[in-house]
């Protein structure tokens, strides 16, 4: 970045035209070469905005009053839409969106893994982007002696009383707000974050798109849980399709959801899900993706990818609950399955005799980094290798384990473009060739785009 003071002043009003989108919905503007982001401004659009914070390398500001507004621009449907942190990008058509995501992919594979010329395939979309996600969890608070429940206002922990979210299934929409009124009803108090008290954190629903059971989480401060057989009854009686009610207690002072301890209130300790022909289990705590249809075409490119024909050994690194080992333990000789939580590997593990697989794979619990290498070192070859890492992309001991170990196939499946490309860059380094990025909108409405990539090793393909 340039040395030079920043050609803008804080609080100066200033007009631009917007070059660029950033991943998380941000319009960007250059001002003698210094980039100015402004949230919900779109690329071609022409504006007054306010400077609003001014730092060495860049700045960000505020829309005033928009000259010219995008052809992709449309009016967010969510009525909170301004308020809420949880969309970006409600204000961009939908075409808009997948276009700006596979420019981002695009942008990131010639900047960051300097691969100019890797085919980068349009966004797989939704016919209907609205009402996908499974799993609803919302926090929970006191207005005027009453229960509220929604979510936290934009850079704050303020709870606005929401009823709807139309990202989510109405059904989960529904179950809150029944389990919601049964709280209140029978007196249960939210927990209060700045004086540590209270008893209800977050209610939690999740639900089984293909099955249509139901799985409600009470997570609460304390381990006590006033009223419990009623409420319990309550929710049995009004949520249809509940198959599990579960209690999990978080008394410690911290943003993350979840607490250590779980209790089942009653019914199972977990519903079931159909992805394609597979079936899995999914308890409270979990890792499960949550838009089912797109999922199902997430796996399915992977599973092309590995083009599988029965005789491969395969080994999936970030295996979560066993949900691409086993989709692609139905086309090989052998899946071998890598996760860090102990909790998904017992799902895992239940998940393939669920699905009378489990002779065909081996899960184990630990890092992929150092798991991976140890299968080596026992002569585990692998001939197709999957990994599907959390955002930070993989370790780079694990990179250098596949370099050495040459499998013919990588199927590379991402959260995070940047860190593919950077990953993609050490493999091409290491011997491997990316055939293709198949982006696939996983989240729409908001920045984030999921891609699954296929590589091949050079020497096999006959590539230099
Ligand atoms: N493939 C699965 C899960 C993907 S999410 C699915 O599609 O459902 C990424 C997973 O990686 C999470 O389950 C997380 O717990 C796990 N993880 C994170 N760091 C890890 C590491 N170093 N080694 C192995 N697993 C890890």
């Amino acid at each position: 970045m340039s040395k030079q003071p920043a050609p803008v002043e804080k609080n100066e009003y200033i007009d631009v035209t917007f070059e660029d989108l950033t991943h998380d919905g941000a319009g960007v503007a250059k001002v003698e070469g210094y980039p100015l982001f402004v949230p919900q401004a779109l690329p071609g659009e022409k504006a007054k905005i306010k400077v609003t914070k001014v730092q060495k390398g860049y700045g960000f500001g505020r829309i005033i009053d928009i000259y010219e507004e995008s052809p992709d621009r449309v009016a967010p449907p969510c009525p909170v839409y301004h308020q809420c942190g949880g969309c970006s990008l409600q204000h961009l058509s939908y075409e808009g969106q997948l276009k700006a995501k596979e420019k981002h992919v695009r942008d990131v594979m010639t900047r960051i893994g300097k691969l100019p010329d890797v085919p980068v395939h349009p966004v797989l979309g939704m016919k209907d982007p609205w009402k996908y996600r499974n799993k609803a969890q919302v926090p929970v608070g006191m207005r005027e002696g009453g229960l509220i429940a929604g979510f936290y206002q934009k850079r704050s922990h303020d709870i606005i009383n929401m009823d709807r979210c139309i990202i989510q299934k109405e059904k989960n929409d529904e179950v809150i707000q029944a389990v919601k009124e049964i709280c209140d009803q029978y007196g249960i108090q939210a927990y209060d974050e700045k004086k540590h008290k209270g008893t209800l954190r977050h209610i939690m629903a999740r639900i089984g798109q293909a099955t249509e059971e139901v799985m409600v989480v009470l997570v609460t401060m304390t381990k006590d849980l006033p009223n419990r057989k009623q409420i319990v009854q309550e929710i049995i009686d009004k949520v249809p399709g509940v198959k599990s009610i579960v209690q999990n207690v978080n008394s410690k002072r911290t943003n993350v959801i979840l607490g250590e301890e779980t209790r089942v209130l009653w019914g199972r300790d977990v519903i079931y899900d159909n992805i394609g022909d597979i079936k899995f289990a999914i308890s409270a705590k979990s890792f499960y993706q949550v838009n089912p249809e797109q999922t199902e075409v997430l796996y399915g490119k992977a599973l092309e990818y590995a083009g599988l024909s029965g005789e491969e050994t395969v080994i999936d690194a970030y295996c979560g609950i066993g949900t691409i080992s086993l989709f692609l333990a139905q086309k090989a000789k052998k899946v071998y399955g890598v996760e860090i939580v102990p909790e998904a590997i017992e799902d895992a593990k239940a998940n393939a005799e669920l699905n009378s697989l489990q002779d065909k794979v081996e899960f184990a619990v630990g890092k992929a980094e150092e798991v991976i290498p140890e299968w080596y070192d026992n002569g585990v070859r692998a001939d197709v290798l999957v990994v599907d890492p959390p955002r930070k992309g993989c370790d780079a001991s694990l990179l250098e384990t596949i370099i050495k170990m040459k499998p013919k196939k990588v199927v590379y499946v991402s959260c995070d473009p940047a860190t593919l490309a950077r990953d993609l860059r050490i493999l091409e380094d290491g011997g491997y060739h990316t055939l293709e990025v198949q982006p696939v909108d996983m989240f729409p409405q908001t920045g984030h785009v999921e891609c699954v990539s296929q590589l091949v090793l050079k020497e096999e393909a006959g590539i230099r």
